[in-house]
């Protein structure tokens, strides 16, 4: 199956990721996260696990477990990071830590590597019997809630390395190593390999879009960061000059106890126009999303706080252009005339929609260039080879 990767990135590259493996092997690595589907670090984890394995190292991924107060504790934490302010639910903190024991009593945490991902689990080091712990933090993490980053904060500088999506997110009131691994898409996935155009249109089909009317895609958890509104906002500002349709896909995460909420907003913002669709799928709709993605005309990532978004990369890989939020990890990704256009407001975000829904060489052009971006930069054999060389560094 690894061997597959060489007709995308060449055997040079794939040569380097087996010899570096091979430094590792013997080496039991364990990943821990709070959610096993819905999200970008389950949709990662799912692709890396697999090949870590392949390649000779003994890899396993376990994930978390907590009520419905602790996901509400730990979204706020979330929230809270990433925004610089936040309101935490009353016992936040005791909430947390009471969820870190139970799972640090029942998980095996017998490694030699171990990745924790994200805040939820970050706790888990007060059980480190061995080995060398990485925090993986996937989230923007430079402007953050003091009483929540100084709460976390007390874990953190207990672990031997720390990686960050972005140079952007790097902090100086953290001591241990910084590694800087933008996170990465499968090209061989079912959620992003080439599908003939027929699946596309009978997909568009079945959920009643028309695949010959222009249409805008936003893939994303009904979450605020993700700004449905703003993203509703500006099909209405764009539907005012031009025929468009507007598909926002969500669908739950076990972690992320908001969805419900923000999808009623996100449906009252709608109204009764039947050009937007709404779609709640189940998770692991990953032939839609691809159709979904592949059927747009543009493909919006109108995000207010962002830790990278990995449904930029997948959309660039479908040679999309790709209006994104300027914020977190998103500008790695959306290069202002190269691959789409950065926006803060609904209205910037319709005067470029307008711009590319007319200009169809323009599209063409951006789209070509995202794909070459991101097969330089952003598939899932470069953050394994990082991964590997993080756990290498970490654990000598
Ligand atoms: N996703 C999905 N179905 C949905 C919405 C999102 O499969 O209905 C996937 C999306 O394709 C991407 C991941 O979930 O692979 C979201 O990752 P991203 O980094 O964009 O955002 P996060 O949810 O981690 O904040």
């Amino acid at each position: 199956m690894i061997e597959k990767y060489a007709e995308i990135i060449g055997e040079d590259e794939l040569d380097s990721i087996v010899k570096i493996a091979e430094k590792l092997k013997g080496v039991s690595v364990l990943h821990v996260n709070s959610t096993p589907s819905g999200g970008g670090v389950a949709e990662i984890l799912s692709k890396l696990v697999p090949l870590m394995r392949e390649l000779g190292i003994e890899t396993d991924w376990k994930v978390i477990r907590g009520d419905k107060d602790f996901f509400t504790v730990t979204k706020s934490f979330h929230n809270s990071l990433q925004n610089g302010f936040g309101e935490l639910p009353k016992g936040a903190f005791e909430i947390y830590n009471k969820w870190q024991e139970i799972n640090g009593n029942e998980l095996d945490l017998d490694y030699d590597i171990i990745f924790i991902h994200d805040p939820q689990p970050a706790g888990l080091i007060k059980f480190r019997k061995k080995g060398k712990w990485i925090w993986r933090c996937h989230i923007d993490i430079s402007n953050p809630y003091e009483p929540v980053w100084n709460f976390l904060k007390q874990y953190v500088q207990q672990y031997d390395s720390i990686i960050i999506s972005s140079p952007v997110f790097g902090r100086d009131d953290l001591i241990k190593p910084q590694y800087i691994v933008p996170p990465s898409i499968d090209p061989l996935s079912i959620k992003n390999r080439p599908i003939p155009e027929i699946t596309v249109r009978r997909i568009l089909y079945k959920f009643d879009v028309d695949p010959d009317r222009p249409i805008i895609t936003q893939v994303s958890r009904f979450d605020r960061a993700k700004d449905p509104l703003g993203v509703i906002k500006t099909y209405k500002l764009v539907k005012r000059h031009t025929d468009v349709q507007l598909v926002y896909v969500g669908s739950p995460a076990s972690d992320d106890p908001e969805g419900e909420i923000v999808y009623n907003e996100t449906v009252q913002a709608a109204g009764s126009d039947k050009d937007i669709k709404l779609l709640m799928l189940p998770p692991n709709s990953d032939l839609e999303i691809n159709a979904f993605q592949r059927g747009a005309t543009i493909v919006m990532q109108k995000s207010i706080k962002e830790g990278f978004g990995l449904t930029v990369s997948e959309a660039l890989w479908k040679e999309k252009p790709v209006i994104g939020g300027n914020t977190g990890g998103i500008p790695l990704q959306v290069i202002n005339n190269v691959t789409g256009y950065l926006v803060t407001t609904p209205e910037e975000a319709a005067h470029y929609t307008l711009y590319l829904l007319r200009n169809t060489n323009i599209r063409e052009r951006l789209g070509k260039n995202g794909k070459e971006h991101v097969r330089k930069n952003f598939l899932i054999t470069r953050e394994l080879r990082d991964y590997l060389m993080v756990a290498s560094l970490t654990g000598s």
